[in-house]
């Protein structure tokens, strides 16, 4: 039977236009289906961890998003709600070092543009308007391809626009990097919401916001928290992030949603009081996603859609574009082997791949998502990490993605940050 590819990937977000890229400088014929058409907006706080330039220097596009205006962030200041902060910086006395000394900040507009062009001058094929709806399987239940619909909205695939306007493609392998709510998790029965912490987030851009530095800034209070970031350009970042609860009844009216939590929280609101909102408040949420596997036959996922990262770490971006780049090689074997059974065996691989690489690190983000949602804790978090700036660091370290996420949760450390903060000494100045 012709295929139409040899692998389709659904999403061209870091993780599809990061696992294309490998795939067409491997001589892979793929073909990246996304239901935007690009530069498209995504909301999100757009942090990227030093390692983020480690992979992107890999694929030689560093320079680009450099010059495309990306601002640079030294470390990360976090606020409890009773005013105590801590700051972590990338750059420390702990003896890891990240490929970059800092992270960069750019908008999603451009950086994901960027990405999935350079995928398409690698020789991936892009089709851009195109919703996928569904994966197509042989009579075992395999994954063979995808039915999409061109230029119809997939916000609900359900629709039956995109029902009447339903194409085929297939492939040997269909890779699901179609983001938070994936169409392919779905469809495959790999999805799994969790109850809790179930949370939606309102993410815009200000000029003007008063006293942004170097380091990006998280500030946690007890109806949620918000992201600030200089992401060039003059411009500010902001990312609210709410439990479901906090929300109901937001309707439209987003920005009065977000001007109103800004204006409860006066060391946020003074800082306001110039600023202007340049950019459509975006919202996207619940968050607590994850797939009970990340692969199925003629499957594999990518990205959000293999395991969504709470935004409060940041690591969302550099995840998706590891695991493409840890995916591509499994890939190349699935397509290469001799069958169906060598394909599914090389999947299988690649999950086992991704969980070793990732288990510590979700281990770190689960119980860092936990303590944001129980003001004690974050409070008990920053007086100890205020007063311990070399844990401080290393805890950065990890949510940058350069040191181990071992370094966080060996005994020695985990029982430091439970002892209570008036038994460590008080830092110096830094
Ligand atoms: C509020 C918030 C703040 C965040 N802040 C940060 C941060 O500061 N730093 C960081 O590293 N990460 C952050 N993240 C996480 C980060 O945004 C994601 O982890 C990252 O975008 C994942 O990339 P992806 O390629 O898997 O998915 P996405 O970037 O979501 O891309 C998925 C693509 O799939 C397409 N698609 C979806 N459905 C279909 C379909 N049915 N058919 C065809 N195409 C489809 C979409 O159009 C999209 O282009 C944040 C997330 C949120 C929500």
């Amino acid at each position: 039977m012709t295929l139409d590819a040899e692998v389709i990937i659904v999403g061209g977000g870091p993780a599809g236009a990061a696992t294309a890229w490998g795939l067409a400088r491997a001589g892979v014929d793929v073909v990246v289906l996304d239901r935007a058409r690009f530069p498209r907006d995504k909301p999100c706080a757009e942090y990227l961890s030093p390692q983020v330039s480690r992979v992107l220097s890999d694929m030689g596009i560093l320079a680009v998003v450099e010059a495309a205006g990306a601002a640079r962030l030294t470390g990360m200041t976090i606020r409890a709600p009773s005013g105590t902060s801590f700051r972590g910086q990338f750059v420390a006395a702990h003896g890891f070092r990240g490929f970059r000394d800092d992270g960069l900040s750019l908008r999603r507009l451009v950086l994901d543009a960027i990405l999935l062009r350079h995928a398409e001058a690698a020789g991936a094929r892009i089709m851009e308007g195109s919703a996928v709806t569904d994966v197509t399987r042989d009579g075992s239940g395999r994954v063979t391809g995808v039915r999409f619909s061109v230029d119809t909205d997939a916000q609900d695939p359900d629709t039956p626009l995109a029902a009447a306007n339903a194409r085929t493609l297939s492939a040997h392998v269909v890779v699901g990097a179609d983001g938070l709510r994936s169409v392919v998790s779905r469809r495959v029965g790999l999805a799994h919401s969790r109850r809790w912490p179930r949370r939606l987030a309102f993410v815009t851009h200000y000029r003007g916001v008063a006293d942004i530095g170097t380091t990006g800034e998280m500030h946690v209070e007890r109806d949620g928290y918000i992201g600030l970031a200089d992401v060039g350009s003059g411009h500010t970042t902001v990312a609210l992030v709410v439990p479901a609860r906090e929300s109901r009844g937001v309707g439209a009216d987003r920005a009065g949603f977000l001007d109103a939590w800004i204006a409860r929280h006066p060391q946020l609101a003074s800082r306001f009081r110039g600023a202007n909102r340049i950019s459509p408040v975006r919202a996207t949420g619940p968050f607590a996603q994850h797939a009970r596997a990340l692969w199925a036959p003629g499957v594999a996922l990518v990205g959000d859609a293999a395991d969504f990262f709470d935004p409060f770490t940041g690591e969302g971006v550099y995840t998706a574009l590891r695991g493409g780049e840890l995916l591509t090689p499994f890939l190349c074997d699935a397509v290469r082997g001799p069958g169906a059974g060598a394909a599914d065996a090389a999947l299988a691989a690649y999950e086992r791949c991704w969980r070793r690489e990732f288990r510590g690190k979700q281990i770190v983000e689960r119980a860092v998502g936990a303590a944001v949602a129980m003001p004690a804790v974050i409070e008990h978090v920053a007086r100890v990490l205020a007063r311990r700036p070399d844990m401080a660091d290393l805890l950065i370290g990890v949510t940058g993605d350069f040191v181990p996420a071992s370094e966080v949760l060996r005994a020695g450390y985990l029982g430091r940050l439970a002892l209570p903060a008036f038994l460590h000494r008080p830092a110096g100045p830094r």
